[in-house]
């Protein structure tokens, strides 16, 4: 069993769905990238918030001195009253709106990661309006392809997001005519769910040269954003429960040419906090069906939407039963064919009643939760509120 068997004895009087959240693990996860960037000049990393956002998750990510990455006004705001501070975050995003653009500014935020042209003077206008230098860095798409899923890659020319690498030199030309903001560097996010170190290898050697270009220009840029993506291992999550962070940030430092005053930064969702949430469900019905076995669980793809998404796995244990091994579709109770979380895989024999975890599901798991079907939000509970609750 991946969760202890004293919080699966309190998880029975509680009502199902909820996601459930193992603090020792995130505090472990947390520890642990501390003290592998420790090893490293310059390193600082930023959670992405889009990860998931639950407040008792931001503010431990927050005492931990972690900065923030946003994708959102939304996600400012919440960063903002869980702790972070606004000097620790970054402003990412295709389609800031002006609202959003001047939340970042009345809060000082470390840098906005900026997206085309057009955006780029829109936030020179609304700095000068009120008397502020907005700090900006270049979100640039590398042009690379990371090998996974093609719903969540982000650095391939075709992608809506950064701005084309043979645009740079002349959009930092056009920033530095600008009043209004101040040029840190440059930004990059090629994907989600990385686990082959050579896609950042990759990264690595598109963004020395880069440098080396700009800097024959004179063009010298302080901070050096590389984003997030570092995947987690779904199939095993009991193996691998924290992401090796010693060999992902290995591998910036030998592969990344930086200068001694070069600041590196990271911005990491799925590997803080993708381990350390399971959701928990109740079975309603076995049922078999004309040629398979369904298990029909209360929770669905309005709960965790990864299977549907993208078909993603999440390894399925059944907490309330170890019988002989069938074989079961395990599926939710949303009136669509794609809500199905897992097909033909092997439980110990289910009934009602039996609660079932989904593993591997703290990111963008309770973040992209929705009401379809009027159903209410999953609740949520962390090991150390289950702790303290007597049986
Ligand atoms: C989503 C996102 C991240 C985090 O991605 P993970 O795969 O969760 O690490 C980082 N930076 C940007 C700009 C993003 O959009």
């Amino acid at each position: 069993m991946l969760i202890d068997k004293k919080y699966i004895l309190r998880f029975k009087g509680i009502q199902t769905p909820f996601y459930f959240y193992n603090i020792e693990l995130l505090k472990e996860t947390l520890q642990e990238i501390k003290r592998e960037i420790s090893f490293h000049k310059n390193y600082l990393v930023h959670y992405a918030i889009k990860a998931n956002a639950n407040p008792k998750l931001l503010q431990l990510i927050a005492q931990a001195g972690f900065g923030a990455d946003c994708v959102s006004g939304g996600e400012i705001q919440r960063a903002l009253k869980t702790g972070f501070s606004p000097s620790k975050i970054v402003f990412a995003g295709v389609g800031k709106s002006d609202w959003e653009i001047n939340l970042g500014l009345d809060n000082d935020i470390f840098c906005f990661n900026v997206e085309s042209e057009p955006e780029l003077e829109v936030i020179n206008e609304l700095a000068k309006a009120k008397g502020k230098i907005a700090s900006v860095a270049f979100r640039i798409n590398p042009n690379i392809g990371a090998h996974t899923h093609a719903n969540i890659t982000t650095g391939l020319a075709e992608n809506k997001f950064g701005i084309a690498m043979d645009d740079i030199e002349r959009i930092i030309q056009k920033a530095e005519r600008l009043s209004h903001v101040h040029i840190l560097g440059l930004h990059f996010h090629i994907g989600s769910q990385i686990l082959e170190m050579n896609d950042f290898i990759v990264l690595c050697q598109r963004i020395n040269l880069l440098i080396c270009q700009l800097k024959q220009n004179h063009h010298q840029l302080k901070h050096i954003n590389v984003g997030g993506g570092l995947g987690i291992d779904y199939e095993q999550p009991d193996k691998h429960p924290i992401p090796n962070f010693s060999s992902y940030f290995n591998t910036y430092a030998k592969y990344l040419n930086l200068s001694d005053e070069q600041q590196l930064h990271f911005e990491l969702g799925r590997a803080i906090v993708g381990q350390c949430g399971s959701l928990i469900t109740r079975t309603l019905y076995v049922k078999q069906g004309a040629t398979r076995q369904f298990i029909i669980v209360d929770a669905g793809m309005t709960d965790l939407i990864r299977p549907a998404l993208y078909q993603a796995h999440h390894l399925i244990e059944n907490l309330s039963s170890d019988g002989d091994l069938e074989k079961y579709d395990v599926v939710g109770p949303i009136c669509e064919s794609s809500d199905v979380f897992a097909k033909d895989i092997l439980l110990p024999k289910t009934n009602r009643g039996d609660l079932i975890a989904l593993h591997s599901a703290g990111a963008y798991g309770e973040i992209m939760a929705s009401q379809y079907n009027c159903r209410p939000l999953p609740q949520n509970y962390t090991s150390e509120e289950l702790s303290d609750v007597k049986p």
